[in-house]
């Protein structure tokens, strides 16, 4: 079964970043239906062409654009032994469409992880953070000092949707539309909570332990029915 995980936190919570890491270890497409967008606009697809003004807000785009991408994007055989969502779902109608499309697919249940970071921590990482210009991933944390991205040279730029304004725009956005989801996943036998406010180092560890833990279950009982297939 494959390995589909979801990252919830609030924006700055280092979520990208860890989906990210864990991905590239794990060797599953990491999905982030912000850099999804922001590569459309690059691209001047009309979808995220469509989107770019309620992104410049940090708004939510409308649930039935981003139900439609990320539908498109798990059909791709890419993610037939899982993947690493960061960004989606953000609301709770999100969350039932994305039931629904796992449900359909039949490759194996969720993995919810929460990475929780108090909101004082959230607002001064974000006026830090810095994403390449070319490649559109986020700057190593602790690479405060660099100007170019270390994986393709590009120029390191403050994220557009980063300014003071705009990132309280978001954190409201967040604990209006998005925290409620934590309530949505919290009974799920699946669903985990991760300390973000530690060296994202630590938080990386921590993440590949509960993730490890979360699915020993599924493994041993697939072992098991295995034993018993080749009894
Ligand atoms: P992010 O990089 O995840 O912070 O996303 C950047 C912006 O893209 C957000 O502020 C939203 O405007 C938009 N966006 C990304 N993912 C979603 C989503 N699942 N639902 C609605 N809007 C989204």
């Amino acid at each position: 079964m494959g390995l589909n995980v979801v990252m919830l936190g609030a924006p700055g919570a280092g979520k990208g970043t860890q989906a990210e890491r864990f991905a590239r270890r794990r060797g599953l497409p990491k999905i982030s239906t912000g850099d999804i967008l922001r590569q459309g606009v690059q691209d001047r697809m009309p979808v995220a062409l469509l989107a770019k003004a309620t992104m410049d807000r940090g708004e939510l785009v409308d649930d039935e654009t981003m139900v439609a991408i990320v539908r498109e994007r798990l059909v791709r055989p890419d993610t037939d032994l899982g993947f690493v969502l960061d960004g989606f779902p953000r609301t709770v109608s999100q969350a039932r469409a994305l039931d629904a499309i796992i449900e359909e697919r039949g490759k194996g249940s969720l993995l919810i992880v929460d990475i929780v970071v108090p909101d004082e921590d959230l607002v001064r990482r974000l006026a830090m953070r810095r994403i390449c210009s070319k490649c559109g991933k986020n700057a190593e944390p602790g690479d405060n000092a660099e100007t170019t991205c270390q994986r393709c040279g590009g120029a390191l730029v403050h994220r557009a949707d980063d300014s003071e304004e705009v990132v309280l725009e978001r954190l409201r956005v967040y604990a209006n539309a998005t925290r409620p989801l934590v309530e949505f996943y919290s009974e799920r036998p699946t669903f985990r909570t991760l300390n973000g406010a530690q060296p994202p180092d630590r938080v990386a560890q921590e993440l590949d332990a509960t993730i490890n833990e979360a699915t020993v279950p599924e493994a041993s009982a697939a072992s098991e029915a295995q034993r018993a297939v080749g009894r």
